[in-house]
C-alpha cells in the first residue's frame, strides 16, 4: 500500500515507521528541513507534566511511550548509528497544591511510569543534592525518563532515508489536495507537481489549520511558542528532572541541562524573549541555585500545536475516504508520539486497535461555521 504522509516531525516520522513495518511504501513531505519544528524545539520529557491535570486520552498514548521509544531505539540505532538516549532520570516535583493529588493519581492508576512517592527533606536531598534547601518536600516519580529528541528525529530521518521503500521529500511544501469520488486523488506542491498514493497522512502539527479552508472544516489547532534555555553542566551534575509552577529542568546523560518553558499565542513567530528567559531562568535558579554559576550556550522557541483539550486528532477525516489525521497534540507530542503512530497504523490498516480510538476521533472538527468539542 503506498501511504504520502504530509510533515516531518515525531507525529510524521513515527507514522511512517509504524506504516514501513507493516510492508507499506511511504512517501513523507516536509516544507523545511525534516524535523526541525516543535519535535526539535520540544523538551523529550516522556510523561505530561503533571498528568492528573490532563484528560486520559493524553496519559493512555503518553504511558506507552518510554517502552515503544527503547523499542525503537534498539531497532534503528544500528542502522542509524544514532543513540536517543533514554535517560530514566526520574522527575521531582515542587508544587505542594499537587502533592495529594498527584499521589491519589498514581495509586488510582497503577501504571508503572506513574510510580509515585513523597520525599522528606533529608530524602530529597539523596535523591538530588542540588535541589535548592528551602524545599522541604517533594513528589518523585523514579521512572519518568526523557529522550533526546533531536537526535530521536536524527535517528528516525537516516532510517528511512537508507529504506528503499521510502521516498524522502525535503524543502516541499504540500499546498493542496486533489480532491474527486469522495477521496484524495493526489497531493499537490507548491510549485505545482503532483504526488499520488491510495492513502494520505496529516501530521502537519501547529500548521494544520492550512487546511481548514479547502476541507471545509473548523481546525481547532493554534501555535503557541514555547522557549527553552540550554546549560552545559559536568556529566551527572544534576540526576534527575525538577518540576516547579510549569517549569522544568531536565538533564541529558553528558550533563546539558534543558530549561523551561513559556507559552504565548505569537502566531508563527519563533523569535526568543528576554523577559521569558528572565522568567525561566528565575523559577529554574530557584530550584537549583547552582545552575547560575553557568552560562546559557544556547536558547530557542518551537511552536507547540495546540487543540482545545490537549488530546490530539487521530484518525480518518470527515467526509474522505483515504485523508487521516495525527495532529494537535499540544504539549505532549513527543511522548504520545509512538502510541499515536501505531494506533493511526492499525486503523488506516483496518487492524485491531490497543486502544479505543473513540476519544481521538477526527468527528470532533466540526465543519466551517460550526462549534468544535
Ligand atoms: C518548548 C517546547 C517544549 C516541549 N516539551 C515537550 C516534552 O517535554 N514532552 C513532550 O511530549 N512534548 C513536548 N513538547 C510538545 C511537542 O514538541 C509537540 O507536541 C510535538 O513535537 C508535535 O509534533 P508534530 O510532529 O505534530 O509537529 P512538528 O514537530 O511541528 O512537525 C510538523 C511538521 O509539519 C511540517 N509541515 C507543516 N505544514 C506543511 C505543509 N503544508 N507541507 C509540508 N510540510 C508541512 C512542518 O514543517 C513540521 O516539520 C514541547 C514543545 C515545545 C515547543
Amino acid at each position: 500500500m503506498k501511504i504520502a504522509i504530509i510533515g516531518a516531525g515525531i507525529s510524521g516520522l513515527m507514522s511512517a515507521l509504524e506504516l514501513l513495518e507493516q510492508g507499506c511504501s511511504i512517501s513523507i513531505f516536509d516544507q523545511q528541513q525534516a524535523g526541525q519544528a516543535a519535535s526539535w524545539a520540544g523538551g523529550g520529557i516522556l510523561s505530561p507534566m503533571y498528568p492528573w491535570r490532563y484528560p486520559d486520552a493524553v496519559n493512555q498514548l503518553a504511558q506507552h511511550g518510554k517502552a515503544l521509544y527503547n523499542q525503537w531505539n534498539e531497532k534503528l540505532k544500528p542502522i542509524s548509528g544514532i543513540d536517543f538516549e533514554i535517560h530514566e532520570s526520574g522527575l521531582l516535583i515542587f508544587d505542594e497544591s499537587d502533592f495529594e493529588q498527584g499521589l491519589k493519581y498514581a495509586q488510582q492508576f497503577q501504571q508503572p511510569m506513574q510510580h509515585c512517592e513523597s520525599l522528606s527533606q533529608v530524602q530529597l536531598q539523596q535523591v538530588n543534592p542540588r535541589i535548592n534547601a528551602k524545599f522541604q518536600q517533594a513528589l518523585y516519580f523514579s521512572q519518568i525518563a526523557n529522550i533526546r529528541n533531536p537526535r530521536l528525529l536524527q535517528s528516525i530521518s537516516a532510517y528511512l532515508k537508507q529504506h528503499p521503500r521510502v521516498q524522502f521529500f525535503e524543502h516541499c511544501p504540500i499546498k493542496q489536495f486533489n480532491l474527486g469520488n469522495g477521496a484524495v486523488q493526489s497531493i499537490q506542491s507548491e510549485n505545482n507537481t503532483r504526488y499520488f498514493a491510495e492513502h494520505f497522512v496529516l501530521s502537519t502539527g501547529a500548521w494544520s489549520q492550512h487546511w481548514a479552508e479547502q476541507l471545509q472544516l473548523d481546525i481547532p489547532v493554534q501555535p503557541v511558542h514555547g522557549q527553552m534555555l540550554l546549560f552545559k553542566t559536568p556529566q551527572h551534575w544534576l540526576p534527575s528532572m525538577c518540576m516547579n509552577k510549569v517549569m522544568y529542568l531536565i538533564p541529558r546523560v553528558d550533563g546539558h541541562v534543558v530549561c523551561g518553558s513559556s507559552m504565548q499565542n505569537c502566531g508563527f513567530d519563533t523569535t526568543v524573549h528576554k523577559a521569558t528567559e528572565q522568567n525561566i531562568l528565575s523559577a529554574c535558579v530557584e530550584m537549583v541555585p547552582e545552575l547560575a554559576s553557568f552560562p546559557i550556550i544556547k536558547q530557542w522557541a518551537g511552536l507547540r500545536p495546540s487543540s482545545p483539550t490537549g488530546v490530539p486528532y487521530i484518525g480518518k477525516m470527515p467526509e474522505l475516504d483515504n485523508l487521516w489525521a495525527n495532529f494537535g497534540h499540544f504539549r505532549n507530542g513527543l511522548c504520545m508520539g509512538p502510541a499515536s503512530a501505531r494506533l493511526l497504523r492499525q486503523l488506516i490498516l483496518q487492524q485491531p486497535t490497543f486502544i479505543d480510538p473513540a476519544a481521538y476521533s477526527s468527528t470532533r472538527l466540526s465543519p466551517t461555521g460550526l462549534a468544535h468539542s
